[in-house]
């Protein structure tokens, strides 16, 4: 990780530095008690020192040739990963420069499911650089307003660069966005099955949570990781309260309860007086008469499937069967939401509450035995479908979640937004030069800020490079001698060691991850470069002593 001089105290005053006025305390800052207060130049300096040891922990990340990291929690847990924003949440970090740049990790995650390490890195690498155009005396006014026009220029050439994947691209792209998160031949399957459950959300819409919604993750400890599968419907590990209900259905009318199918309960603290022998046998007489007109007003909506959040009293469970209607009790909450949205069924607490608008429909139910588990299975017109992740302890399922979670989230977003770049740094290596060539049709300092947002752009192929324990300065020198010659399509392969056509290698970046983390890592750059006033609230004796350092 590059070391960060630290200078003697300067303070930006017009535009231009001078001086040692950080620390003293003016009248000015009189007036704001109960403060610590650094400024100007310390304060940019102390946050570009943040970001980049935050970036130092991640690079060694980056790329198929990066090595993991073992995140081990107070209670001595270790979780082995190569994911830049799961080594970040994990880590126990207090500086707000810092913590800015996790949130543009995490955001990243959120939107685009990929290029969150990369994130980190361009924004640590853009602010280094920002640095030293400060001390060579341009304001960070001018810097932002170069890194945007750099920005703007960088998406224009992305968009003109990108293509549109193909169905057989598909698998290469998330392919490559799943390089080095685990086994090979995993992620192969688990790139497959994501495929195939992010077509089925096509016409769902595509908010960026419908792939968490939509699909439901059972795990099975029977079987080998890689016999994982993907099954139409919502797949549960439960069978039907009674077995001499039918098995199978063809399709029906399905009734969510979000409670319990119960008789009222005499309580200790209920007070039901008892005055003649009677009183008792009356209450239980009536509570049996509720649960029948509960099960009589199911049938009358014509519900021949019934699902209970809670339990299902053994009276009913009779009554249940002799109506026709089948019926599952202690359904886990997400299992009912999904079911709610595959059926349209609508969850209500109480049984007499239901109106047939409330009522869903499936299309199929079948329940079966795999691996000696008993397992039942119900199909929606809405879609939904459930991952049987199989591995014989959790870690191992754990771990295929993971790969299957990142691998849907890029295989949904990239059905909507097809576009495709170069990767392994090309696209990166490419729009360096392009921004190096547009800074000079640019006057004035911003020319400066533009050339070093393109060096902060190179530094992504430059990392890749570094990881795989090539020589990255004549990965740099090569790569963008050979882009001159052929285009933005040429990148280095980091196997072969040689220049050659990102397509035809199958190593392809989604547009929309690439272009995010670069809107990303530039909107927090940015964010820090406006920051030329850092005050700490010195009420709470544990405030990190960050300053300090700085003198
Ligand atoms: P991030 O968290 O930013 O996604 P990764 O560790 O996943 O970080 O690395 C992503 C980078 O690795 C991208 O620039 C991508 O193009 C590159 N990459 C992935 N697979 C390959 C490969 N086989 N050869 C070269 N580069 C690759
Ligand atoms: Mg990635």
């Amino acid at each position: 990780m590059p070391e960060i001089d630290l200078e003697p105290d300067d303070c930006i005053e017009n535009g231009v530095f001078s001086g040692h006025c950080t620390m003293v305390e003016s009248d000015y800052d009189l007036a704001i008690e109960d403060t610590d207060r650094i400024h100007g130049r310390t304060a940019l300096v102390n946050n570009v020192r943040a970001a980049s040891s935050l970036a130092g922990a991640i690079r060694s990340t980056l790329g198929p040739k990066g090595l993991d990291k073992m995140l081990v929690d107070a209670d001595g847990t270790a979780l082995v990963t190569n994911d830049g924003v799961t080594v970040l949440e994990t880590a126990n970090v207090e500086h707000p420069t810092a913590r800015m740049l996790i949130d543009a990790s995490s955001s990243q995650d959120r939107s685009a499911r990929d290029g969150t390490t990369t994130t980190v890195l361009l924004i640590s690498e853009m602010l280094q650089n920002a640095l030293e155009l400060v001390r060579m005396g341009v304001h960070p006014s001018i810097i932002v307003n170069g890194y945007s026009l750099a920005l703007d220029e960088a998406i224009s050439e992305i968009s003109r660069v990108s293509k549109t994947s193909d169905q057989s691209q598909k698998f290469q792209v998330i392919r490559t966005s799943l390089q080095g998160k685990g086994d090979s031949s995993l992620c192969d399957v688990l790139a497959d099955l994501a495929i195939e459950a992010a077509d089925s959300l096509i016409d769902l819409g595509d908010g960026d949570d419908i792939e968490r919604m939509f699909v439901k993750r059972l795990q099975i400890k029977e079987g080998g990781v890689v016999d994982s599968s993907l099954e139409r419907g919502l797949m549960l590990l439960k069978s039907r309260v009674d077995i001499s209900t039918k098995a199978n259905a063809d399709g029906g009318r399905v009734a969510i309860i979000d409670g319990g199918l119960d008789k009222q309960k005499l309580e200790i603290s209920a007070s039901i007086e008892i005055s003649s022998p009677g009183t008792l046998q009356d209450f239980h007489r009536k509570s049996r008469q509720n649960l029948r007109k509960q099960v009589d007003h199911l049938e009358a909506l014509g519900v021949d499937l019934l699902v209970v959040r809670e339990g299902i009293d053994d009276e009913a469970v009779s009554m249940l069967t002799d109506s026709g209607i089948t019926a599952y009790r202690r359904f886990e909450r997400e299992d009912m939401d999904l079911l709610s949205r595959i059926t349209g069924a609508t969850p209500i607490r109480k049984a007499e509450d239901l109106s047939a608008d409330d009522i869903g429909s499936y299309s199929k139910r079948s329940e079966e035995v795999v691996s000696e588990v008993k397992h039942t299975l119900i199909e929606g017109l809405g879609g939904g479908m459930t991952l049987v992740v199989r591995g014989s302890t959790p870690e191992i399922r754990d771990e295929a979640i993971r790969i299957f979670d990142d691998a849907i989230g890029v295989a949904h977003r990239l059905n909507s937004k097809p576009g495709v770049l170069p990767g392994g740094g090309a696209i990166q290596a490419h729009l360096a030069g392009h921004l190096r060539a547009f800074s000079q049709t640019q006057s004035g300092r911003e020319q400066l800020a533009i050339e070093a947002y393109a060096s902060a752009l190179e530094s992504i192929p430059r990392i890749l490079a570094e990881n795989a324990g090539r020589d990255p300065v004549e990965v740099i020198l090569s790569l963008s001698a050979d882009q001159k010659d052929s285009g933005a399509w040429v990148g280095f392969d980091l196997q072969s060691g040689k220049n050659c056509h990102m397509e035809e290698l199958g190593i392809l970046d989604t547009e929309f991850v690439v272009s995010n983390a670069l809107s990303a890592a530039t909107e927090a750059a940015i964010g820090v470069l406006r920051i030329d006033d850092v005050l700490w609230a010195r009420t709470d004796p544990s405030t990190p002593d960050w300053e300090s350092s700085e003198d």
